[in-house]
């Protein structure tokens, strides 16, 4: 299967989406970039294909499609902690609008994942500071380190970096050194 590593600064971006929380269960740190349409079923290995996850939905959603998955995320959350389902008399309909509303809980955040990931500005703020990250580096230390300027920069609406200085460069002149400012267009 043609899985390329995504560099750096895309994981980071996808992982630091949803407030850095898995877009499945909303509940678990992201630890992992997952294909909501996967691979297997012909699903684009690009950022427009990626969201959050933590391990355990990555590895339970596998390749068996998100329905399937939800529908069984939803089935052990509530097996775990109700008595509710599935032997009250009205069980399988209660269960179902559960389902249902995981459903559209799954879909909005999906949604909203991919609004923050369309968000030209969030990508070029990812892109402006981290394309230098080697993909080969550990994502957790670049997490923790990137995060909280993450963090700041969506309350900020992701600014640019500033211009970088102008650059100068030193002539001899008659009395000494004299700075003088390089053209812009002028390789160095
Ligand atoms: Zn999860």
């Amino acid at each position: 299967m043609g899985r390329k590593k995504q560099a750096m600064w895309v994981r980071l971006m996808v992982l630091l989406a949803n407030m850095g929380r898995c877009v499945y269960c909303d509940y678990a740190e992201s630890q992992v970039i997952d294909h909501v349409i996967p691979l297997a079923a012909n699903g684009a290995d690009s950022w427009r294909n990626l969201v959050p996850a933590c391990q355990a939905c990555n590895l339970g959603k596998s390749d068996k499609g998100l329905l399937a998955w939800v529908a069984q995320l939803t089935y052990l959350d509530h097996a775990r902690d109700s008595a509710a389902w599935p032997h009250a008399p009205k069980g399988l309909t209660w269960m179902r609008v559960q389902l249902d509303h995981a459903f559209d809980e799954v879909e909005a955040r999906l949604g909203g994942v991919k609004a923050e990931l369309d968000d030209e500005a969030r990508r070029d703020w990812f892109f402006d500071r981290y394309w230098r990250l080697s993909k080969n580096d550990s994502v957790p230390f670049w997490r923790a380190y990137v995060g909280p300027k993450a963090a700041e920069a969506r309350i900020n609406g992701y600014p640019k970096p500033p211009p970088p200085p102008p650059r100068m460069r030193i002539t001899r002149a008659r009395l000494g050194q004299v700075f003088e400012p390089v053209p812009p267009d002028e390789a160095s």
